[in-house]
């Protein structure tokens, strides 16, 4: 199913129509509301600015955390309207309310060029509703905003695979297509889900571990290598009778990597060290550690050299590289070394080995940006984790059927 393209759109003319455009602008604060890290705005830039160079009327919708459906002053988008005024050079306005009576007022004030960012789509509880109807009367709010002659571009790829109202239901009342990040994540994540290059090693790691666990199995089915680090390596090695104290921990699925382990064998490569802490701190001591000497009520918050090398030896020798997850807290600059070594190894790889390599995830991009490594040394960076998963997993992306023919 071919993509509608925003060149489509662009071709048939947008001067004057209201535009309505889902981004993702979900990008992390820090304690005083200061963005540190913008890439998911610059990423957004390309489908804006053909848009207001064209002359439409933008209206941009986007979330920020998880305000649970009410409005909240700390998930206000201000920081990001703000970022990207700067970044587009001209006034972004950031509407007082997601749909109500000032986004409207706004909507129908914008002139040809004009941009709008509406308030955070997470304030309303219908967004995420799984109820259909409420979404709906959510998506119909939405699409009036562009009034009679408008379309719809979606272009928040870190959300195309959630069915919520700004993503999905509000596509299906608009003429929709497709933006150039969406087009562009689609493109280069299908070419990876159906014709890697071999060997394909699938690196994961992070913290959402019950989420990260459900794709493993199809991924170590497409995969020669599947290797485990980070907040998802400690079920599988209390799976495989070691203590991991108090390092992160899915209890409920120790059963599940014991029989991931035992069906996919040798292909699972997990830590043969770690650096552990006396607790989950920026400042906190760092031992490494064998699997089975973490101390007692201490925890592992990265794996340990010896791994991080052996991780290094088998993304050296791919041709694609498919990464997900951060190796430890990269965020602790002491339990950064082995999200390093991951990220150096698949550059390395990249451009000794002429591999096709692709980091997937809000946070594991990040870390590329906050730990001064090269974005332009892997061959793709995508701005969404979970999406960027199941794409390459197989499943259908409800955000991108919708603006397909
Ligand atoms: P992504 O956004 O790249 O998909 P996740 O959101 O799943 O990745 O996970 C990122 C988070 O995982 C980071 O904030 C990192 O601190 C955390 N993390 C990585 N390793 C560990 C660990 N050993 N213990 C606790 N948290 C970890
Ligand atoms: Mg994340």
């Amino acid at each position: 199913m071919p993509l509608k393209t925003l060149q489509q759109l662009l071709d048939e003319g947008v001067r004057g129509r209201h535009i309505l455009v889902r981004s993702d602008f979900n990008v992390p604060l820090d304690d005083n509301g200061t963005i540190t890290d913008a890439g998911r705005i610059d990423a957004s830039l390309p489908t804006l600015k053909a848009l207001l160079d064209g002359g439409a009327k933008v209206i941009v919708m986007a979330h920020l955390g998880r305000p649970k459906g009410e409005f909240k002053p700390e998930f206000s988008l201000r920081p990001v309207a703000e970022s990207l005024s700067e970044r587009l050079g001209r006034f972004v306005a950031l509407a007082g309310d997601v749909s109500g009576e000032d986004a409207h007022e706004r909507a129908n004030g914008l002139t040809e060029g004009d941009i709008l960012l509406l308030e955070n789509v997470r304030f309303d509880a219908r967004e995420t509703s799984k109820d259909e109807a409420e979404r709906e009367s959510f998506a119909a709010e939405l699409a009036a905003l562009a009034a009679d002659n408008g379309a719809f571009v979606s272009d928040g790829f870190g959300v195309v695979h959630r069915k919520q109202a700004s993503v999905y239901d509000v596509a299906r009342k608009l003429p929709a297509y497709a933006g150039y990040l969406v087009e562009k994540e689609v493109n280069t994540l299908q070419s990876v889900k159906d014709d890697p290059k071999h060997p394909y090693v699938v690196v994961l790691g992070g913290s959402k571990v019950s989420d990260k666990l459900g794709v493993i199995e199809a991924l170590a089915e497409k995969a020669d290598k599947v290797i485990i680090g980070g907040g998802m390596c400690y079920t599988f090695l209390t799976a495989l009778g070691h203590n991991v104290q108090k390092s992160l921990l899915q209890e409920d699925m120790v059963d599940t990597c014991a029989q991931l382990i035992e069906r996919y064998g040798d292909k699972l490569v997990l830590p043969e060290d770690l650096a552990a802490a006396p607790e989950f701190d920026k400042n906190a001591e760092r031992k490494i550690v064998g699997l089975d000497e973490i101390p007692d009520g201490w925890m592992s918050l990265d794996i340990g050299p010896r791994t991080a090398e052996s991780f290094g030896a088998v993304i050296a020798d791919s041709k694609t590289v498919f990464w997900n997850g951060p190796m430890g807290v990269f965020e602790f600059p002491a339990f950064a070394d082995g999200t390093k070594a991951v990220a150096e190894a698949m550059i390395e790889a990249t451009s000794a080995n002429d591999s096709f390599t692709v980091v997937g995830g809000g946070d594991s991009a990040a870390a590329v940006r906050a730990l001064g490594l090269d974005e332009n040394g892997f061959s793709h960076i995508s701005t969404g984790g979970g999406a960027s998963l199941e794409l390459i997993e197989g499943k259908e992306l409800p955000g991108v059927t919708v603006v397909s023919e």
